[in-house]
């Protein structure tokens, strides 16, 4: 038996749970089905099957989970901090009992490659751990004296929050969202993305079963127009953290103004990755490589414009191109695999009408270019790459969101940052010199939230996550995810009998 048949048989053992008692809302501790109980199906990008029914909630099972997160709110938030400590600990432990089994269904509903997803579990538990840790000291605040006053501040929980998130990577950016959350001491309505809510549904169970309290934290499955937006409109759902689209986080904006919502927003890019003649070609274009085609690059940070010094363009996109042309297309269970098939038939058709857009502006397809015919006969595309392109075209400013990588050459500096701040968006941007003080003038002058310099994306959990222009709004990780969940207040003590104006006598 090949190393993929075994995987694929112990997939399917994963799997017939979800097959045949479906996936379910879990609300105030128990799972249940949308109150109307109305299903849809989600498929595997693999063979394009239906994998399981999936609860279809809407406004009646928002209202019914948030007003469990409110119920259950003042409790949580009274908890002390070690006590959150000690119970986060726990659901990582479990979370990593449970590794396989993540990974396993992660690949076979997301078509995400088990190379990068069998780390998946374990960085899901690293970020329970990461705030675990912080817990206790989420509250703590400063000391502000001025002559005859001293102003302690301190933070408190917002509230319960909604957190919606994308389909790409769905268990990894679950706990990137939802342990802060938690760790703050906030109560939780998830509402997982509808083309990929599987190990949604296995994360919840894993911390209740690990000892959540009911009602901390509920998961409603459905779309965005009805469950996600009802989410976002709640009058009890303090905050939204969002990860998706930059149009959605308008309309989740939009949505919100109601109830005055406050958001904080993850969303598209369109990094660029950009190579000077100094740097080490060879480096970076391994790096380039793996920021575009690893994970499906159906990855907010995955460089996919790549800018290059005239005199090394060729040399080095023609390195790019031969490595691209040896990466795996494959069955998403096959340990050797670097590329599954793209999460929906609809996505794939997104990504290949951008390969005709890519051809129509005139660029040449150095590598790949359409689709592959891959087991199972799913969304398979071939790892692409334009060159020639320059940086007008819409395969240099539009997020496409899958392994196609669009090359612009650069005269000199200047050209250069010019081309990089081109673009509505700015998640991350790459930089590959040798020069320290290039570096330095240079990254002052990107416009981009994180940028990496002689290095592919290497995430410390202690520095901030987030973009500028329409990549986002706030910043994740260290403290900053607490400033987003929590609400800082301010006392003034007077430290003399100060005179006080006597108005009126
Ligand atoms: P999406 O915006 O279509 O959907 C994301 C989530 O929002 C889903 O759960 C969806 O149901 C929900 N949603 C959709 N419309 C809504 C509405 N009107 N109100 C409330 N919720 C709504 O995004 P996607 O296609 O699932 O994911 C891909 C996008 O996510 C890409 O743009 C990618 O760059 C971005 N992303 C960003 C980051 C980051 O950290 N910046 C990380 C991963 C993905």
């Amino acid at each position: 038996m090949s190393k993929l048949d075994t995987n694929l048989a112990k997939a399917n053992e994963y799997l017939a749970r979800f097959r045949a008692a479906g996936v379910l809302n879990q609300i105030a501790g128990e799972a249940v089905p949308a109150a109307d109980g109305a299903t849809f199906d989600t498929i595997s990008p693999i063979d394009l099957k239906p994998l399981a029914k999936v609860a279809h909630g809407k406004a009646a099972d928002i209202d019914r989970a948030a007003k469990a997160a409110k119920q259950a709110f003042p409790g949580w938030a009274a908890l002390s901090g070690d006590k959150r400590k000690a119970l986060l600990h726990r659901i990582a432990d479990a979370i990593v009992a449970r590794a396989e089994e993540i990974a396993f269904i992660e690949c076979m509903d997301t078509g995400q490659a088990l190379k990068f997803m069998a780390k998946a579990a374990l960085r899901g538990a690293e970020n329970f751990r990461f705030y675990a840790d912080r817990a206790p000291e989420a509250r703590d605040g400063k000391a502000l004296r001025m002559d005859g006053q001293l102003n302690v501040t301190s933070r408190a929980p917002i509230g319960p929050v909604g957190i919606i998130t994308p389909w790409n990577t769905p268990f990894m950016l679950s706990t990137w969202k939802i342990a802060p959350a938690l760790a703050a001491g906030c109560t939780v309505v998830h509402k997982p993305a509808e083309l990929s809510p599987l190990t949604a549904r296995l994360l919840v169970e894993i911390a209740e079963e690990a000892g959540l309290p009911k009602g901390v934290w509920n998961t409603v499955n459905g779309f965005g127009e009805d469950a996600g937006k009802a989410l976002t409109e709640h009058r009890d759902i303090k905050a939204i953290g969002f990860v998706g689209e930059s149009r959605t986080g308008s309309a989740i904006m939009a949505q919100g103004a109601a109830t005055l919502k406050r958001v904080h927003f993850e969303l598209g890019g369109k990094n660029p990755v950009i190579v000077f003649a100094d740097a080490d070609i060879e480096r970076a274009a391994d790096a380039a490589v793996f920021m575009i085609y690893s994970l499906n690059g159906e990855r907010c940070t995955s460089s996919s414009r790549l800018l290059v010094e005239q005199s090394i363009y060729g040399k080095f996109t023609s390195l790019v191109a031969e490595k691209a042309k040896r990466i795996k297309v494959g069955h998403p269970l096959d340990p050797d695999t670097v590329i599954g098939p793209l999460i929906h038939p609809q996505h794939e058709r997104k990504v290949l009408d951008y390969l005709d857009i890519g051809r129509r502006e005139g660029a040449t397809v150095a590598a790949g270019g359409g689709k592959v015919e891959g087991p199972g006969g799913g969304c398979y595309v071939a790892p692409t790459l334009f060159t020639e392109a320059n940086n007008g075209m819409r395969i240099a400013q539009e997020e496409i969101f899958g392994p196609v990588l669009t090359a612009i050459p650069f005269k000199d500096e200047t050209d250069a940052l010019a081309l990089a701040n081109d673009v509505s968006y700015g998640l991350t941007a790459y930089l590959w010199t040798s020069d320290v003080t290039r570096a330095l003038r240079f990254t002052d002058a990107l416009e981009a939230g994180m940028i990496w310099v002689n290095s592919e994306n290497v995430r410390h959990l202690p520095t901030p996550f987030g973009g500028v222009k329409n990549s986002g709004i706030g910043r994740d990780g260290g403290d900053w995810s607490f400033d987003f969940y929590m609400e800082t207040k301010n006392v003034a003590f007077a430290t003399t009998s100060h005179a006080i104006a006597k108005l009126g006598g």
